[in-house]
């Protein structure tokens, strides 16, 4: 008998299980790679909305705890997962200076936003200069999930398939799937909440992003956002991850002809310099419809849980949105009422 079962390896499901080895509890996984979403993001860090300089819900107040769970993984797999970079917030006019000193007078927003500079990037003219952002980054979510598949596939706990909804059959104490039997389940499918039967009501958008892979001559050692985010690949010097598209209507994980040359015209008016697309992605983020995740159980099924609605922020939101939602299924601890599905109700 296993304590849980995970359904879903994105940063939702590798963050819930943090939780249960830190409390000692054993699990097995099932993931089939049908959302890409976690390994497709930039994996920025930042917790201020660079659109209009204010801050993103709960992000300063959940990302400390997000470093410290990347930090542990880090130690673990003896591999570094985060990069801090600065971020440059490529000013548009006067206007845009003055909101950026207003905001970064505030409590909070004064931790992230920094001066502003005239200094020269290579290939990005910025008359009026950039706004810094300090203490924001990439976590490289891609290569924490490589280390721990391979892990959990030595361990014999990762089971790389679809998991079958209609064969899961729940008892009051247990659940039970094919030849397995576990205390409780938790869902953290990202957009694949779709097709479970359990918890498919709850209003999960789902919104499309896609993005681009570059090689450049450009050095650009920061994390530059204009109208779209250039990012140093952590990993390939000369690539850079440019993004991100966002299309509520297109449900599938497949590129777009369409995404490509929206990027590709932004990136010119930002780029003065040639560049060549390498690789083009798409993923569906899990977005919900009052943009907050969701966490809880199954209103009549209680050793049922879910573990979603991540949006734009996993990497800030997951580690926090996991210690609360194992907090409340083993220990009865409250969950917040904004995370809380129940304010869905009924599910
Ligand atoms: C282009 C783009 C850029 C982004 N950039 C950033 C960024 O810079 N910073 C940031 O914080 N966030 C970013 N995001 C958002 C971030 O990716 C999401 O918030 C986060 O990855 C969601 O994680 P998740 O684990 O909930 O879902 P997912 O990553 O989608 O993981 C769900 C997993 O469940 C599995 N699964 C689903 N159904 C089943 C089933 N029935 N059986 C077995 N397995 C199943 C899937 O295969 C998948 O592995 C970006 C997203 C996109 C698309």
């Amino acid at each position: 008998m296993y304590d849980y079962i995970v359904v879903g390896l994105g940063v939702a499901g590798f963050s819930f299980l943090q939780q249960l080895e830190e409390n000692r509890q054993n699990y097995i996984v099932f993931d089939n790679q049908s959302q890409q979403s976690t390994r497709i993001a930039g994996g920025m860090f930042n917790p201020v909305i660079l659109k209009r300089f204010t801050p993103a819900w709960q992000a300063a107040q959940m990302l400390p705890y997000a470093l410290l769970q990347f930090k542990k993984a880090e130690l673990k797999y003896q591999n570094q997962y985060i990069h801090y970079i600065d971020i440059y917030r490529k000013l548009t006019g006067i206007e845009e200076q003055n909101n950026w000193w207003v905001a970064s007078d505030k409590p909070v927003m004064c931790d992230y936003m920094h001066q502003i500079t005239y200094e020269k990037i290579d290939g990005i003219e910025a008359p009026f200069g950039f706004g810094v952002l300090k203490g924001t980054g990439i976590v490289n979510v891609s290569a924490l999930l490589d280390d721990v598949q391979n892990e959990l596939k030595r361990r014999n706990l990762l089971r790389n398939e679809y998991f079958d909804y209609e064969q899961l059959h729940i008892h009051e104490k247990y659940v039970g799937y094919k030849d397995i039997k576990a205390r409780k389940i938790v869902f953290a499918e990202g957009y694949g909440l779709k097709n479970n039967p359990f918890f498919k009501d709850l209003p999960l958008m789902g919104t499309k992003g896609e993005m681009l892979m570059i090689e450049t001559e450009a050095q650009i050692p920061y994390i530059v956002k204009s109208n779209v985010f250039i990012a140093p690949n952590v990993v390939k010097k000369g690539q850079y991850y440019v993004g991100a598209t966002y299309n509520w209507n297109d449900k599938t994980n497949l590129p777009t002809p369409q995404a490509r040359k929206h990027l590709e015209e932004k990136l010119s008016r930002l780029l003065q310099k040639p560049f060549r697309v390498v690789l083009q992605k798409a993923g569906i983020r899990p977005t919900v419809t009052d943009r907050r995740p969701l966490a809880g159980v199954h209103g009549r099924y209680r050793n049922l849980g879910v573990l979603n609605g991540m949006g734009t922020r996993g990497v800030i939101l997951a580690p926090s949105i996991a210690k609360q939602l194992f907090g409340y299924m083993e220990f009865g601890m409250t969950l917040p009422k904004e995370i809380d599905i129940k304010r869905f109700e009924p599910v």
